[in-house]
């Protein structure tokens, strides 16, 4: 049973904190109809190019990564960064109908469309609504070129559409084994599943990367090797990595106060004094260009590593597909 523990939300003026033990929490699905655009424009720091053309069709997400940088955006619509987060979920029934809607107007200027950033585009819910699957095929019949990074072995239901795109999927695989993972991952699919995953996807002809974030200092650099060793044999091609980011006060408290009550105290002061030496004295970092390419040693040091083992065994980055050639007529009057 999980119980609310959602850090001040600093838009609200008021937020409620609780004498003794805080209530249990349940699943809440919110279905919302989306009135304006569905591709939002975002800066990536992490990505080559950085800036990415993304849709969610979801917002919140039951995985409930205690690093997770999108549970600020939960708090824009009102609700905390914490438990909320997790159990409020967000759902755009019309999405698939406005993208489309939108991509007849814009398909000549969209290089590419993610799928991800501000929730897993494969949450569990995403097995009964389908819009994923629908977005997908829209951007099938658009051919506008696709990246999807997902923790979800439900992205292989859709195999069938993803073969008709140019598509990358991206697993974000930050620990080699479950008891790694679970301390900062405690609702995802365990690692395994996800490289099974991986690899029907590749066995597939789809082509899979590896995402190694985020990597928190201290903790789970000496993964680096194995993981990509295991996706190499998963069939997967890319991979790239990303530092831990805390972003909001709120994100930071939640990630500290959940580790405190899943890792050993040794465990949360290495991870802690790590963190700390590298950013100033502060767990998040100095300023947005630090958080970006990251010009710490740190950041160095660990590239360093990803890099050679990411040679070593031939991955490619994580950077913009190439445009697909477009019909010379207009692309709708092909299809409708
Ligand atoms: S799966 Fe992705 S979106 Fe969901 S909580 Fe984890 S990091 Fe955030």
């Amino acid at each position: 049973m999980r119980h609310i523990i959602n850090p001040p939300n600093p838009y609200n003026r008021y937020s409620a904190e609780y004498v003794g033990e805080p209530p249990p929490t349940k699943l809440e699905i919110f279905e919302e109809t989306a009135t304006k655009k569905v591709i939002t424009k975002a800066f990536a720091s992490d990505w080559e190019g950085g800036w990415r053309y993304t849709v969610n069709c979801y917002r919140g997400c039951v995985h409930g990564c205690t690093y997770c940088f999108a549970r600020q955006y939960h708090e824009y619509l009102g609700y905390g960064a914490g438990t909320d987060f997790e159990t409020k979920i967000v759902v755009k029934p019309n999405t698939p109908t406005l993208l489309r809607q939108e991509l007849k107007k814009t398909r000549d200027k969209m290089p590419h469309i993610d799928f991800s950033f501000a929730t897993d585009p494969y949450l569990p819910l995403e097995a009964e609504y389908q819009l994923t699957r629908k977005c997908l095929e829209v951007c099938a019949e658009f051919r506008v070129p696709v990246g999807v990074i997902t923790k979800s072995p439900l992205v292989t239901r859709d195999i069938d559409i993803l073969k008709k795109l140019k598509v990358s999927v991206f697993f974000s695989l930050p620990f080699l084994t479950k008891e790694k993972s679970n301390p900062f991952e405690p609702y995802t699919p365990v690692p395994e599943a996800r490289f099974r995953a991986m690899k029907m996807l590749s066995d597939a002809g789809i082509q899979t990367g590896i995402g190694v974030a985020p990597i928190i200092p201290g903790y789970n650099e000496s993964d680096i090797p194995g993981l990509l060793e295991r996706a190499k044999e998963s069939g997967a091609t890319r991979a790239f990595m990303s530092m831990l980011h805390l972003d909001t006060d709120s994100i930071e408290e939640y990630f500290v106060q959940k580790m405190h009550e899943r890792l050993p105290e040794t465990r949360v002061a290495k991870i802690i004094n790590t963190i700390k030496r590298e950013r100033g004295g502060s767990l998040r970092h100095r300023s947005y260009k630090e958080r970006g390419t990251g010009k710490t040693e740190q950041w160095e040091v660990t590239k360093r590593l990803f890099d050679f083992h990411s040679r070593r065994l031939g991955f490619k980055g994580h950077e913009v597909p190439e445009p697909v050639e477009l019909p010379a007529e207009p692309l709708q009057a092909n299809l409708f």
